[in-house]
């Protein structure tokens, strides 16, 4: 049985590693032996997460880049292969909020939050995708969100980006399958992190979640790593298109 953690060697790209989510999923894939390409827009914020993952005994490469624009999302990856010598895994973990009434977010607003949420994930998996299609092999992660699943209000924005972040995951699944790249998502519920701080510290707003999840409580960042590990190995070739919830069992309870 191929081991669901050993990454031994391979080459992996996180985009939004500077905090959060990204953060732990860069260490979790350095600690199962993968080298880790870290980008953001800030390369000042990402030196904490490099540390990290050249603690761990890997190759740590920090990129700065906005995922938005495509001339910085190529560079990017040509960085990427050229340091690093080649890109197996694509984790496309950047995103942003906006949290406002449906019928006060301006268009701005609107094609900002689409802009990061769905048009980088798509920019960064094309990217990377044509390098994995040469070489006939690669794992693309997105991060979505429960709310790409379930009605919710005040996120309308956000809840479209990511629904269309999970569409995107499905037809790159199909489209990519005959050159051996698997594109997976992983839709976490909510995972403490500065996206959703002010929210979960407001003792109405977080009694008000916190009833909605089963298992009672929010997640830690550091609990979505190993299911990211696990669609990076060779132990998931034979899963591609899914959407994963990670949600302490609130959309199974909607
Ligand atoms: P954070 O706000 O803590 O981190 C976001 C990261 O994305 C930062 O590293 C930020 O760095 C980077 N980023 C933002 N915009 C861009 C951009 N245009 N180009 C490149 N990088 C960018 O968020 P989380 O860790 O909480 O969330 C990470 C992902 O997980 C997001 O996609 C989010 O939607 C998803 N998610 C989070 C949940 C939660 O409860 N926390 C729940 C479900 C999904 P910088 O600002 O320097 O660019």
């Amino acid at each position: 049985m191929k081991s669901w953690r050993d990454l031994t060697g391979r080459v992996a790209l996180v985009t939004g590693a500077s905090r959060g989510i990204g953060r732990a999923l860069a260490l979790a894939l350095a600690e199962a032996g993968s080298h880790v390409a870290c980008a953001a827009r800030s390369t000042a914020a990402l030196g904490e997460t490099t540390a990290a993952v050249e603690a761990a005994g890997r190759r740590a490469l920090a990129v700065t880049a906005d995922v938005t624009s495509a001339e910085d999302v190529e560079r990017m990856v040509g960085q990427v292969v050229a340091e690093l010598g080649r890109l197996d895994i694509l984790v496309n973990n950047a995103g942003a909020v906006l949290g406002r009434a449906a019928e006060k977010v301006s268009a701005a607003e609107w094609r900002a939050l689409l802009e990061v949420d769905l048009t980088g994930a798509f920019l960064c998996a094309q990217a990377a995708g044509r390098r994995m299609i040469a070489q006939r092999s690669g794992r693309i992660i997105n991060v979505g969100s429960i709310f790409g699943e379930l009605g919710t209000r005040g996120f309308a924005a956000y809840a479209a980006a990511k629904a269309g972040l999970h569409a995107l995951t499905r037809s790159l699944a199909y489209e990519w399958a005959r050159y051996g790249v698997t594109v997976n998502c992983v839709a976490p519920g909510y995972i403490r992190t500065d996206f959703n701080r002010a929210v979960l510290e407001d003792p109405k707003t977080r009694a008000e979640i916190l009833s909605r999840i089963p298992l009672g409580r929010v997640g830690e960042a550091e609990e979505v790593g190993p299911l990211v590990v696990y669609l990076a190995s060779d132990a998931s070739a034979f899963m591609t298109g899914q959407v994963i919830f990670l949600d302490g069992g609130q959309v199974m309870a909607w």
